[in-house]
């Protein structure tokens, strides 16, 4: 069955000490803590190393908020998914809405990342989600179900399988303004059904689909007791350890 996931997205903050005190602090925090997730945390490349280095592997897993869309060669300040993984990363953020939006990622592009991350072992957690005017317009399915199938559905089952997805409507990103449970859900499930009608409901089923945008230990129960909401990725609470903690024990 589909694992909880906990993932936080530190995006262009922490200086190399201020994440690796940060890496550490959370760590201290989990210790002897029955946690119902996998405990993610998606780091600037810069600190990759010395935050897997920092944390248990058996309790947190370490991320990348981007890779490249090439494997190697002549692209000056691009960061491979080879090379993400060769620190010990496990998971790569793709998709990103801010990516999107200000870095001009495309659904083509991101179809090459994916499989670039993929093929070097790491978990893509790929993202999806409407601005406000689609949600408005009530397009949030139309844009949501094209997003997944313009940069995933040429991937294999198998493939496909190791993905986790990530909704997040750009609206309720930093916003302080988050998705309600129950809007979270109904989204939730259609991102499943659209999942099964190609890959069948076993891996739909089994595939982890988590909730972000301004998602906090005083929504968080409320967003994680939806059958279809199986965690979450954390931007600006993911940044002190403590409010990370408390999302990370919203599970009931
Ligand atoms: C994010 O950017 O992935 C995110 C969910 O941010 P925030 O929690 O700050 O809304």
């Amino acid at each position: 069955m589909r694992k909880n996931i906990v993932a936080g997205n530190w995006k262009m903050n922490t200086t190399l000490q201020e994440g690796v005190a940060l890496a550490k602090e959370i760590n201290e925090a989990l210790k002897g803590v029955e946690t119902k997730c996998d405990v993610v945390i998606a780091t600037p490349f810069i600190h990759l190393v010395p935050v897997v280095e920092a944390v248990d592997a058996a309790r947190i897993g370490v991320g990348a908020e981007n890779c490249a869309d090439k494997a190697e060669g002549a692209y000056t300040g691009e960061v491979s998914a080879a090379m993400v993984a060769s620190t010990g990363a496990k998971y790569v953020i793709l998709g990103h809405s801010e990516r999107r939006a200000y870095y001009h990622e495309t659904a083509e592009i991101l179809k090459e990342k994916v499989v670039l991350a993929l093929a070097n072992g790491l978990t893509p957690i790929f993202c999806v989600g409407e601005v406000l005017e689609e949600r408005e317009a009530n397009k949030h399915f139309d844009v949501v179900g094209a997003q997944i199938k313009d940069s995933l559905f040429d991937l294999s089952a198998e493939d496909f399988a190791k993905l986790v997805i990530a909704y997040e409507p750009v609206w309720a990103i930093g916003t302080g303004k988050t998705a309600t449970a129950d809007q979270a859900q109904e989204i939730h499930a259609f991102i499943r059904q659209t999942i099964a009608e190609k890959y069948g409901k076993e891996i739909a089923d089994n595939t982890s689909i988590l909730y972000g945008g301004s998602c906090k230990p005083s929504n968080a129960g409320e967003l994680f007791a939806k059958p279809d909401v199986d965690g979450g990725l954390i931007g600006g609470a993911a940044l002190k350890a403590d409010s990370f903690m408390g999302i990370i024990t919203a599970f009931e």
